[in-house]
């Protein structure tokens, strides 16, 4: 089988495990039940490679037989969020993205005003200009988000515009 980008899904995740027990171990510690809904939600965002919505979530969890409400998935990102396991991200569809924390670098988002293209961008040298400026701010970073709306090369591509994520 030829190696695709597509692969990259499949791949078993150190990381998604490391995320897992430390989900398990927080809620442990803070007196939560661990329950299978709110592991399904951690492993179906660590599976995904992108942003979801709440409501994509619930639906992905529902198609795979999974029963939980959209309380609990509301509630269960809630707490992802406390214990730093997904970042929350504005991505101008007038809801909230999340997309797993543990163990990715901090990144810049392109987003396109056009096709909602999303871009992601890590580079050094916008993670060491940002600890800069909060050092001397005495500012303590724990992790970010930046989105930077504008246009990608769809506007010159003959195809319509495809579906936002
Ligand atoms: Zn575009
Ligand atoms: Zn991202």
């Amino acid at each position: 089988m030829p190696v695709t980008l597509r692969q990259k899904h499949k791949k078993p995740d150190v990381k998604a495990k490391l995320a897992e027990e430390h989900f398990r171990s927080e809620m442990k510690d803070h007196g939560l039940r661990c329950t299978l809904e709110r592991i399904a939600v951690l492993r179906e965002i660590y599976e995904s490679n992108s942003h979801l919505d709440a409501d994509e979530l619930f639906v992905k969890l529902k198609n795979k037989g999974v029963g939980i409400s959209r309380a609990t998935v509301y509630h269960t990102l809630d707490l992802l969020l406390k214990f730093h396991l997904v970042t929350r991200t504005d991505l101008g569809h007038k809801h909230t993205h999340y997309e797993k924390a543990y163990g990715v670098e901090n990144h810049l988002h392109m987003v396109c005003n056009v096709c909602g293209r999303v871009l992601e961008i890590s580079d050094s040298r916008l993670s060491s200009m940002l600890e800069t400026l909060c050092r001397q701010n005495g500012f303590e970073p724990e992790n970010f988000t930046l989105q930077l709306f504008g246009n990608c090369s769809c506007s010159q591509e003959t195809s319509l515009p495809s579906k936002h994520s």
